[in-house]
């Protein structure tokens, strides 16, 4: 008996039956971009591997534990991407897109990463990425916030999700606080778990982004960057927060707050939820000015987030109200051999007529009870049907499956009027 092959553990498919939900994130997130002017951009699943080593930075664990590294026929090491930053970036720069630019862009797409899946985490992701390129000022920062704070109010999950902001200073700034911070766990080196000795050395801001709960006191107890940053960083933050509250966005600053990526500079940030148990971080992102001469390009100034979607999609589930459109309006019944021919040209009749009408039509026949079940099942308001007697008159009947008012016979055209009135169709 052979087996039957199942999808990468961490993989997964997204069934007809949950697209429609997926799909209505997905409007609402373009029409939101949209509003602020946000461009698409669209990139490759795989790059060198170099690329995601400069620029997450080695000591990391996408990089140490998490990427989906081969090599390729050629013997070139290849990874498939982790995350959409790098190499948006690459591509900005290949294409000399930062030369004297500002450019506020998207993507949306599958990243991968070898994690240890459970619920909100997965192999094989989608995330919605924003970058925005070339701008120094704060209001751009406050902007990625702002446009995310519209997103939830159009999702109707504002309410579930809360603002966490953070400044990780300048390098520099990073460099005097990090000997503090090495001196303090020094300290405490008893009560470190193995990743965090291993970081002490390595990365040891990573630590305090650590999700183990033993540590959770060492950390909550170590000493604070915000005191280590100089007047612009200070500046640039208070002037993020100074424009939320003037806007009546509500936000925590917590210092804690290091995210995971190595190339994160001032600002960071992270939309989280308490509704989604430890994956609870929504939508992450920051300012990385310095990445961009990391890479190869000139000084230049970067800020963007990144919202895993199935986590989205987890708090959507979580409202009932959302009416989702239906994939079938009407469903269209054929009984009889002339009735075959004249149903497909009816049909096609129906979609000159009315382009934005969902209609289906039955395939393999059957009698009329078996295709009103198939009717039935499709969802659909309405049965169209046409049989020998129908195509002899030149009419159809019209069947409501949803209400219990009598069959109509209708002439052709009073049939596409019907429909159109019923369903209220505009075009
Ligand atoms: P986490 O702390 O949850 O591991 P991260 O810091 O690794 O997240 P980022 O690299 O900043 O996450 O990615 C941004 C967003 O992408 C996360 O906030 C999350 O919503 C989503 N995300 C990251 N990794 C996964 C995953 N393995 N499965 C599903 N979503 C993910
Ligand atoms: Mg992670």
């Amino acid at each position: 008996m052979s087996v039957n092959i199942q999808a990468i553990r961490g993989m997964h498919d997204v069934l007809p039956e949950q697209t429609p939900l997926w799909q209505y994130a997905e409007n609402c997130i373009r029409e939101v971009l949209a509003s602020y002017g946000y461009s698409e951009i669209r990139l490759p699943v795989v790059e060198k591997t170099e690329l995601f080593k400069r620029s997450i930075g080695e000591v990391t664990d996408i990089v140490e534990k998490e990427m989906y590294t081969f090599d390729d026929r050629n013997g070139d090491s290849l990874t498939l991407r982790p995350e959409g930053t790098a190499g948006c970036l690459r591509a900005c720069l290949e294409h000399g897109l930062l030369h004297h630019q500002t450019h506020r862009l998207w993507y949306y797409g599958p990243m991968y990463r070898h994690e240890r899946p459970q619920k909100g985490r997965y192999r094989q992701f989608i995330q919605l990425g924003v970058e925005t390129y070339g701008m120094s000022g704060s209001a751009i920062d406050a902007e990625l916030i702002l446009l995310m704070h519209r997103l939830w109010k159009k999702l109707g999950i504002r309410g579930k999700v809360r603002l966490q902001l953070n400044s990780l200073g300048t390098i520099a700034e990073r460099i005097a606080y990090r000997e503090v911070l090495v001196a303090y766990f020094e300290q405490h080196k008893h009560c470190l778990d193995e990743d965090s000795l291993r970081r002490l050395n390595t990365n040891p801001l990573r630590i305090l982004d650590s999700k183990n709960p033993q540590m959770h006191e060492v950390i909550a107890n170590a000493p604070e960057l915000m005191a280590y940053l100089g007047d612009e960083s200070i500046a640039h933050f208070k002037a993020i927060t100074t424009s939320l509250e003037g806007l009546g966005v509500a936000y925590e600053i917590n210092p804690r707050l290091v995210r995971g990526l190595d190339y994160y500079s001032k600002t960071v940030f992270e939309w989280v939820t308490d509704e989604l148990g430890s994956q609870g971080t929504v939508c992450a992102g920051g300012r990385y000015d310095g990445l961009i001469e990391q890479l190869g390009g000139k000084p230049n100034h970067a800020v963007g987030f990144a919202m895993g979607m199935e986590r989205l999609l987890a708090l959507l589930e979580t409202r009932e109200d959302i009416a989702v459109a239906k994939p079938v309006d009407v469903y269209l019944i054929r009984v009889g051999n002339k009735a075959e021919q004249e149903g497909l040209r009816f049909a096609e009749m129906l979609r000159d007529e009315l382009p934005s009408l969902k209609l289906q039509i039955s395939i393999d026949g059957g009698n009329f009870k078996s295709q009103f079940k198939k009717a039935d099942k499709t969802g659909a308001e309405f049965a169209i049907i046409i049989g020998d007697d129908e195509v002899d008159r030149g009419e159809v009947g019209i069947k409501f499956l949803r209400d219990d008012r009598p069959q109509q016979t209708l002439s052709h055209t009073q049939a596409v009027s019907f429909l159109q009135q019923q369903l209220q169709i505009t075009n």
